[in-house]
């Protein structure tokens, strides 16, 4: 089987050529489901796995706008609408000059896993554009959005595909996006999720990565005893999945240490408390400046990128607990290793595939709580689902009622990627967990649904 396995992927790659993040996560995840595939022929034999690497549809376009220049500018937006077999496409758009087909790939595909886990009928897509809303005024963002879903309201629907946040895709971009839709297609409908309160929003949805990050983290701790009161976290970007990571945090009783963004990071040994927290959200979400203003402002110490390093220096500090909140690979084989030599024991992942594989197996070696993104930032998406129910309800869910349905949700991820672990013979192991039961839902479906 090892042998079949590496021809499989021999074909992902050469049909998707470099697209290198989602030939690792088609990687990662396929490996763990290889055993299982051995148990259940009927899977092989009806290709299952062969259809759930292949997106059912990917829509790719221009999208032109006006600068305050008057000048044109055009970049690339596409959407990614990957598996529908339990329910509507469902993923975020993110907006960030690195996207590209083979990013927005790989998230699409874990999307698939994480929508299965939250059991909420979701299917998995994922979108975006190369449009940096860095240093772009108020006006030029709601030019590019407006293009931006000029096109893509053809695509997308409330029983079709319903698009939410992402990096760079906050309550402003989804306001512009949401009201052009309204507008070409004249139906006021839950087409997005991450609406604002007044026009369909969920309580708890800015919230809920950030939230179900921190859940899953005492998840994990509670399978030893243990609690989040009193420990040390380092916790990376200074967004949103980083600012509800970091008020849950405080929430219950740990001490957030580290911010970043993609210019440098703070590191304040007194500990990030609300007041700090609520300069850094005024800081991202109104002023749109950088984390160095943070240190200037408090007197602590800043470390800028240094492109030369092999690691980050932001995982090099002593600790109990990582919440990596940024982006993809941001902790690598030399950054894991020093994890572990701090003495961090638990990860919890807000960002998508902030590990690279070697890490992983740094972990999973090492035997600490590893809870992978795909489990452990599965609140955002699924309060996302619980805002599409309230959007079909014609009903806003109190900001209790949210919370405690998040709660839930999060317990069921956990408890169903600990106990899959066990039977499947790697206790402990939450990323084959994962793997294992957000696909067995899915393929399952498949099966009952024909070849489609
Ligand atoms: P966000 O609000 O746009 O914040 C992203 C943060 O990460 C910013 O501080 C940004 O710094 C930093 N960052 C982005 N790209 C970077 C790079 N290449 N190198 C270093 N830093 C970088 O986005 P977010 O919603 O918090 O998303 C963060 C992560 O969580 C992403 O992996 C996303 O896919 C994942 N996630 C988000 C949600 C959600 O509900 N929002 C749900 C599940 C998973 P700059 O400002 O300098 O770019």
């Amino acid at each position: 089987m090892a042998d079949g396995f590496k021809t499989f992927m021999e074909q992902v790659v050469a049909k998707n050529p470099e697209q290198k993040e989602f030939h690792q996560a088609v990687e990662e995840v396929v490996e763990s489901l290889w055993p299982v595939l051995d148990k259940r022929p009927e899977l092989r034999k009806a290709k299952i796995i062969e259809r759930i690497v292949e997106p059912e549809r990917v829509i790719m376009f221009r999208v032109p706008w006006l600068d305050d220049n008057g000048d044109v500018q055009v970049n690339r937006g596409f959407r990614i609408e990957m598996n529908s077999a339990i329910g509507p496409y469902k993923g975020g758009l993110r907006f960030h000059p690195s996207v590209n087909l083979g990013i927005l790939m790989f998230l699409a595909f874990e999307q698939v896993f994480k929508n299965s886990l939250t059991t909420l009928p979701m299917g998995g897509g994922k979108g975006g554009s190369d449009f940096d809303p860095k240093g772009k005024s108020d006006n030029e963002v709601m030019h590019f959005c407006q293009s931006f879903m000029t096109e893509l309201c053809r695509h997308i629907g409330q029983f079709t595909d319903v698009p939410a946040g992402d990096i760079g895709v906050g309550g402003r971009e989804i306001g512009f996006m949401f009201g052009q839709y309204k507008r070409v297609r004249n139906e006021f409908v839950g087409v997005l999720t991450g609406k604002g309160l007044n026009w369909g929003g969920s309580l708890i949805r800015p919230e809920a990565t950030g939230y179900g990050a921190v859940y899953f983290a005492a998840n994990m701790l509670e399978t030893r005893n243990e609690t989040l009161e009193g420990k040390t976290a380092l916790v990376s970007g200074s967004g949103n999945v980083f600012q509800y990571t970091t008020e849950k945090l405080l929430d219950l009783g740990a001490k957030p240490l580290t911010a970043s963004d993609s210019s440098g990071y703070i590191y304040d040994e007194a500990g990030i408390d609300r007041e700090k927290l609520a300069f850094i959200m005024e800081l991202k979400n109104v002023k749109r400046g950088r984390i160095k203003e943070y240190a200037d402002k408090y007197g602590v110490s800043y470390t800028p990128v240094d492109k030369n390093l092999d690691h980050n220096p932001l995982w090099d500090h002593k600790a109990d607990c990582a919440f990596p909140s940024a982006t993809q690979n941001e902790i690598n084989e030399v950054d894991a290793a020093n994890l572990l030599k701090n003495g961090v024991y638990v990860i919890s992942e807000g960002a998508n595939m902030p590990s690279v594989p070697k890490a992983i197996e740094q972990y999973i070696d090492a035997g600490i709580l590893y809870g992978p993104g795909k489990a452990a930032n599965a609140g955002g998406v699924a309060v996302s689902g619980l805002e599409m129910s309230q959007n079909s309800l014609r009903l806003s869910w109190t900001r209790e009622e949210v919370d405690n349905r998040l709660q839930g949700i999060m317990k069921s991820i956990h408890t169903a990627a600990y106990e899959t672990a066990k039977e499947f013979g790697t206790p402990g192991n939450y990323v084959n967990g994962a793997n294992i039961a957000g696909f067995l839902k899915v393929a399952d479906t498949m099966m009952d649904q024909g070849v489609v």
